[in-house]
């Protein structure tokens, strides 16, 4: 089901929160053991947060997302309940305060039956780096979900909740949705808070939902984007009703193709998927074009010089001081920080460490961090240039389709290569989603949809009429 059928079901009473909270729950046991996207399961407290949304519901004060089971992806913080972003460093942390998108969900009543598995601190692009357990796809076990929000996006796949928040800094919310054919959007940047994430590359990091369709998309949004004080990035813009943007009419709407998003080892299948979908906007109305991003090439390198870069600086915090993993038998402060670090991170985390404190280093910050910086510009600026005569651009939201548990995870590099569609949209703050759009054999192919920044709407209303007039996003996998 997705929120705007369960939300009828719940406003009509043929269901109530406590069915539809037992419902996912015995779902998640069901599919579990084969899946493993959840890291915490939080059945009472659903189960109480059920109750009262059923109260809530009763007294005719609902919103459309009250009582309806949800999924945090496990780096944002949740009072009373660990957040351990997958990691060995925060195993036993258990936060104080709610991160403000999941206050903004409690406000609305929200049944929170987990948190979902990821890559370790958020990086990688399989969730395979999780130091807690290796999620599979419900499309194919013996294959990754994406990542790094791959426990959420396989848990919305096997429908083990209704939608759930992930976090993107270079993809995580949109390759995994990709990868697993659900709806993901990445927000422009500034306009969902960043308060209670975890940090990752506080420039490039960015909360949005893993839904089953558009509609939900725009239901999560109306709730979770905001400004909030308490991050200074947060843009101070009122939030519009996303919903408004929904309806199915994209006629004369321009659509850029830029040519270098079909870059060589792209597979064949996801390229013709891909070029069927555009001909599909064009029957509905919009006009498509080819453009061309020439700094495309350069944006994986510039994500990796500035990602560890900042990841460097916001994971000193971990010295087993003040919260976290501590390793205790040390002879001295120093050795014991050497050692909480050595044994708290796992190994592509140590890796993102060393190359973004090299890359910051003295001597070396003027050649890497800041020619990256500069490059970034110029990336950001070809962006403005096709949004001056295009409304969105159009590409795939990944070269492949899922691959298989351990193909790339002892090639960094490759691994990285999975982002390249997704990574540049980061780099430049732009809002974008991944709506699927066909299967290879029975493999998942996602579509991405970018805009100018803060036009969500725009997106929203053409994936929106892609999924009016097809049904890739209704196949559900038979795990
Ligand atoms: N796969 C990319 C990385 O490893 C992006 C991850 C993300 O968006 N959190 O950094």
């Amino acid at each position: 089901m997705t929120i705007h059928e369960a939300h009828k079901l719940l406003e009509e009473k043929q269901v109530s929160s406590v069915e539809l909270t037992r419902a996912c729950l015995e779902r998640i046991q069901q599919v579990e053991p084969e899946v493993r996207a959840i890291v915490t399961l939080t059945e009472e407290l659903a189960l109480e947060q059920a109750q009262k949304a059923d109260k809530t519901l009763a007294a005719g004060s609902s919103s459309p997302l009250t009582g309806i089971p949800a999924l945090i992806k496990d780096n944002m913080c949740t009072r009373g309940i660990p957040t351990t972003c997958s990691s060995k460093m925060l195993q036993n942390f258990i936060p104080p305060y709610d991160a403000t998108v999941v206050e903004k969900l409690n406000d609305c009543g929200v049944v929170i039956v987990g948190k979902s598995n990821m890559d370790e601190f958020a990086m990688g692009s399989s969730t395979e780096n999780s130091a807690l357990q290796t999620t599979h796809n419900p499309w194919d076990l013996s294959r990754v979900p994406g990542g790094s929000s791959g426990g959420s996006a396989a848990a919305i796949a096997a429908d083990e909740a209704i939608y759930a928040l992930g976090s993107d800094t270079g993809g995580s919310i949109r390759q995994p949705a990709g990868f697993c054919s659900v709806t993901g959007l990445k927000p422009t940047y500034g306009r969902v808070s960043r308060y209670g994430l975890v940090a990752f590359a506080s420039s490039l990091d960015q909360i949005g939902p893993l839904t089953k369709d558009v509609t939900d998309c725009a239901l999560v949004m109306n709730a979770i984007a905001s400004y909030d004080s308490r991050d200074s990035t947060s843009v101070p813009q009122p939030t519009p009703d996303y919903t408004q943007c929904l309806t199915g009419n994209i006629k004369g709407l321009r659509i850029g193709v830029p040519k270098e998003y079909f870059v060589e080892g792209m597979q064949a299948e996801v390229q013709t998927a891909i070029q069927a979908a555009i001909s599909k906007l064009e029957e509905l109305g919009a006009k498509a074009e080819e453009v061309s991003l020439p700094s495309t090439r350069y944006a994986l390198a510039v994500y990796y010089i500035i990602a560890p870069s900042e990841a460097s600086a916001n994971l000193a915090r971990y010295d087993g001081v003040k919260y976290g993993f501590s390793a205790r038998e040390a002879e001295n402060m120093w050795d014991a920080m050497e050692k909480t670090r050595q044994y708290g991170f796992g190994p592509e985390v140590k890796r993102r460490i060393m190359l973004g404190t090299y890359a910051l280093s003295a001597g070396y910050y003027d050649a890497y961090y800041l020619k990256a910086q500069r490059v970034r510009t110029l990336i950001r600026q070809e962006f403005d240039r096709v949004f001056e005569k295009f409304d969105v651009i159009v590409t795939p939201t990944s070269p492949t389709v899922p691959f298989k548990i351990g193909e790339k995870i002892d090639d960094p590099v490759q691994m990285y290569l999975s982002d390249v569609c997704t990574l540049p949209i980061n780099i430049a703050g732009l809002p974008a989603i991944s709506i699927p759009a066909g299967f290879a054999k029975e493999l998942p192919i996602g579509m991405q949809i970018i805009s100018k920044p803060f036009a969500e709407e725009t997106i929203l209303k053409i994936a929106y009429a892609y999924q009016q007039s097809t049904d890739w996003h209704k196949r559900r996998p038979e795990v």
